[in-house]
């Protein structure tokens, strides 16, 4: 059976795309069989997974509005070695189109039932808002990745977040829990990201990765060469994290 995990934070620019990207491909490189999800219409998602949005045949929004199947639309990241159900800007109609339809919140949670045995994971990459498609993410998933940046700001969203988690499990989804916070662009020689982190430990305990990805330029450069940043530079500080959080998630599903 696929574990689903939403990768979500309301919040734009945090590393929600960049973690999905090199998790998918990490997991890969573990051996894992992965499907990436691009829920989000900017597709960058896509993009860095080496697919070209533009010129799709079909994306995740034909899937949600029912006009494909799912093995219509998937595609391959050659270069990342996982599938992908890549996305562009069709996908901002979807939450228009979708009003009028039976179940709106669990089209995805349906769309991925049909290929359930083919997987080991499933990463949602969510746009940054807490919309249709987010809570499609939110309903098809059997956890929450946070990524975060430790930084001042960074608990005020957080609250919000939280709190449509447990709304989503009280009506929509008994399964979802938050899996953990991943920190993401973390700065070791900065006493206030050190000062945030170690107040996420203690608020959140064991919720909170042991894996810490660094601010690191070469995964911020990858996409440009179509590539995630593991498979761009593998022995970069930051793609080195991404594979050991990716044998964290391994271990982790284990207990979940
Ligand atoms: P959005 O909310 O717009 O979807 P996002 O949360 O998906 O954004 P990303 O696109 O992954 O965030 O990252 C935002 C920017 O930060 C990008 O330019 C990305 O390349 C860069 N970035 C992400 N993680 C790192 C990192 N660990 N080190 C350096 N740059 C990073
Ligand atoms: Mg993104």
């Amino acid at each position: 059976m696929a574990r689903i995990f939403a990768v979500a934070n309301q919040k734009g620019g945090v590393g929600k795309t960049t973690t999905t990207v090199n998790l998918s491909a990490a997991l890969a490189a573990h051996g894992q069989r992965v499907l990436l999800v691009d829920l989000d219409p900017q597709g960058n998602a896509t993009m860095g997974s080496g697919v070209d949005k533009r010129s799709l045949a079909a994306s995740v929004y034909h899937l949600l509005v029912g006009l494909k199947t799912l093995p219509e639309v998937r595609t391959k990241s050659e270069a990342g070695g996982y599938d992908v159900l890549p996305s562009n800007r069709d996908l901002a109609g979807a939450e228009v189109e979708m009003v009028d339809l039976e179940n709106r919140e669990k089209r995805l949670r349906d769309a991925l039932r049909a290929v359930d045995d083919e997987y080991d994971f499933v990463l949602v990459d969510c746009p940054p808002s807490l919309s249709m498609l987010t809570l499609n993410g939110l309903c098809a998933a059997h956890g929450v990745i946070i990524p975060m940046q430790c930084e001042y700001y960074a608990l005020e969203g957080l609250s919000d977040l939280v709190n449509t988690i447990k709304q989503v499990h009280a009506k929509l989804n008994r399964d979802l829990k938050i899996i953990g916070l991943l920190r993401v662009m973390f700065d070791p020689r900065s006493t206030l990201s050190q000062q945030v982190s170690a107040q996420l430990e203690s608020h959140f305990g064991d919720k909170v990765f042991k894996a810490v990805i660094p601010r690191n330029v070469r995964l911020a450069e990858a996409p440009s060469h179509g590539l995630p940043g593991v498979v761009f530079d593998k022995a970069a500080k930051g793609s080195q994290a991404y594979l050991a959080f990716a044998a964290e998630m391994i271990e982790r599903i284990k207990s979940i």
